[in-house]
């Protein structure tokens, strides 16, 4: 566990570079008595990569939390992209914004209030343009509901990310019927039953501990 960490502290002080205004946020975080639950700068520059060789314009996020993934992926978009990220808590929205703000991103970010699969409901009622890349990162037991939504968000070529995928080495143990164990397995076979989607999962360790994420590209139906 020593070695994550140093390894992943090793990583962050040559390949990284987190923008100072990211740093801020993060900073914060650890004053507050809140789960950690923001990625780590490897995985935020990972999430920032990935949008970058997708040349992503519109990406959605499920979870912003204060903002911390959605600023590496803001950064990522050219002039006139966009990430919608929705967020169930408001206070979470409120300093997500502050922090988003700070950073100087506030031009590319639009942050949604409320339940994520009501706001999931709405963009596809209002016919939103489909989205370039979509990262879910949010309440766990709901990824299946997520991922049906997200489908409708969808086109050939999104990439399609399910965040916390590992719960600490629980995912494959069936006899673990927790909701979020429940909810991460179905989610993984949701994606195994859609023919037109190809995916992959990796699992990860570091300052966040052991854990892991899914990719996913969507095609031609
Ligand atoms: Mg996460």
């Amino acid at each position: 566990m020593d070695n994550w960490t140093n390894n992943d502290k090793y990583i962050e002080k040559h390949l990284i570079k987190e923008p100072t205004a990211l740093k801020r946020s993060t900073d914060f975080i650890r004053t507050t008595n809140l789960p950690q639950m923001e990625v780590s700068p490897a995985q935020g520059k990972f999430l920032y990569m990935l949008a970058k060789m997708k040349n992503a314009k519109r990406i959605l996020e499920i979870g912003t939390f204060y903002g911390y993934s959605t600023m590496w992926l803001a950064k990522a978009v050219p002039k006139g992209g966009i990430i919608i990220s929705l967020e169930l808590t408001e206070r979470f929205v409120i300093k997500a914004q502050e922090n988003i703000t700070d950073a100087g991103l506030a031009n590319k970010v639009k942050l949604l209030n409320g339940d994520a699969k009501d706001l999931l409901n709405k963009l596809i009622a209002d016919k939103t343009e489909p989205f370039d890349m979509i990262f879910i990162d949010a309440h766990k037991p709901s990824y299946p509901e997520y991922l049906k939504l997200c489908m409708k968000l969808s086109k050939p070529g999104t990439l399609i990310c399910g965040d916390n995928i590992i719960l600490d080495g629980e995912l494959a143990n069936e006899a673990n019927t927790n909701p979020k164990a429940a909810g991460v397995r179905q989610f993984i076979e949701g994606l195994e039953a859609l023919e037109h989607v190809e995916s992959t999962a990796l699992q990860t360790v570091g300052i966040k501990g052991y854990d892991g994420l899914t990719l996913s590209l969507v095609g031609e139906v």
